[in-house]
């Protein structure tokens, strides 16, 4: 089998794929308050052209995709995606991330499905600073989700970007949450991708901020090994059930080890997250290429895959500055 490998040996076998660029949030490190612009509908790819695309690429060694976008339950008739791709037994793991306003209903299904990791984005456990970091009153929903998730098959992680003077008093409220629940808690770094390219933060809680915070209140932190390709550096505190993690996605100490490529919404092929697109699939689909033409297209792009974020950031030749919203690029 041919096999997507970059200059730099390593071997692509992560897709995530975003869905939609729509959301029903307006979380303000994402977007701006009046939302972003969203593209014609016929400017998406298809389910059947995202069925394609993911196919053609386990062809040549991608075992796992990320379900993103926007917010992937947005999307009419997501669920039925869901079944249609679970048919590509090429696939060892179909995983989404979500803001989990939208799912509890659809969680018996993801179960029938066998949907591995359910990665559900919550930013503060109180109700009030949820709706202000959200701008939507949704965080009882959302933490019904959570809990119906921990109660399910599914495997379950909680994502919170980290905002200065936003959240950063609610650090250890998650971890506590770690306490009696076997659940993984990982929290971002916050990335300029918000639809504007500026956001005035008082201090830059980085990776190192993080776990010197945590390390101040806890004195029984124990490091768990992480698979090669992994986004996190995790840790658990002894006696806990859960663990945490922290991903350092904006200081970009993980490149090394990347295994993923990405395509948004409307068919743009990204190398890398801080990359602004390297070609069009949709637009290549459309003009009639074949699943061959397609496989060679692929093989040929990650050859591209820069070094690192910082690298594919410097590469960049149309908007200099990143500053496009994470929901337009899946994040
Ligand atoms: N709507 C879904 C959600 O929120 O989970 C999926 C799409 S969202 C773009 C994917 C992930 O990107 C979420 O965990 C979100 O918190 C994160 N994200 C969005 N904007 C970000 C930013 N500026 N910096 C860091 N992470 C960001
Ligand atoms: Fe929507 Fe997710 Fe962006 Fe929040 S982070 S606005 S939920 S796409």
């Amino acid at each position: 089998m041919e096999r997507l490998i970059d200059k730099f040996g390593r071997q692509i076998s992560y897709l995530r794929l975003a869905v939609t660029d729509r959301c029903n949030l307006r979380c303000q490190y994402c977007m701006p308050a009046h939302g972003i612009d969203i593209v014609d509908r016929k400017e998406l790819l298809t389910f059947k052209e995202m069925y394609r695309i993911t196919r053609v690429l386990s062809e040549l060694g991608v075992n796992k995709v990320r379900l993103t976008g926007g917010e992937p339950f947005v999307r009419k008739d997501f669920d039925k995606f869901l079944e249609m791709l679970s048919f590509n037994d090429l696939l060892d793991e179909i995983n989404i991330t979500t803001n989990g306003a939208l799912i509890s209903k659809h969680i018996a299904k993801l179960e029938a499905l066998n949907i591995g990791t359910i990665n559900l984005s919550i930013d503060s456990l109180n109700r009030e600073n949820f709706a202000k970091i959200t701008r939507r009153d949704v965080f009882e929903d959302v933490y019904r989700t959570l809990e119906i998730l921990e109660k399910s098959t599914l495997q379950l992680k909680l994502n919170a970007v980290v905002q200065s003077e936003v959240n950063t008093h609610e650090l250890l409220d998650f971890i506590e949450l770690t306490k009696h629940k076997k659940i993984e808690v990982r929290f971002i770094e916050e990335m300029p991708f918000n639809g504007t390219g500026q956001r005035v933060t008082k201090e830059n809680w980085n990776y190192t901020k993080i776990i010197s915070h945590i390390n101040k209140h806890y004195k029984n932190i124990t490091p768990i090994d992480s698979h090669r390709s992994s986004t996190s550096k995790n840790f658990k505190i002894d006696g806990y059930q859960g663990s945490f993690g922290i991903i350092p996605a904006f200081t970009r100490t993980i490149c090394n080890d990347c295994n993923r490529i990405r395509i948004t919404a409307t068919g743009m092929f990204k190398n890398c997250l801080f990359d602004e697109g390297v070609f069009n699939v949709r637009d290549f689909i459309r003009q009639g290429a074949s699943n061959d033409d397609l496989k060679q297209l692929f093989l040929s792009i990650v050859k591209e895959k820069p070094e690192n974020g910082f690298i594919a950031e410097a590469n960049r030749k149309r908007n200099k500055k990143v500053s496009e919203s994470m929901s337009t690029i899946g994040g």
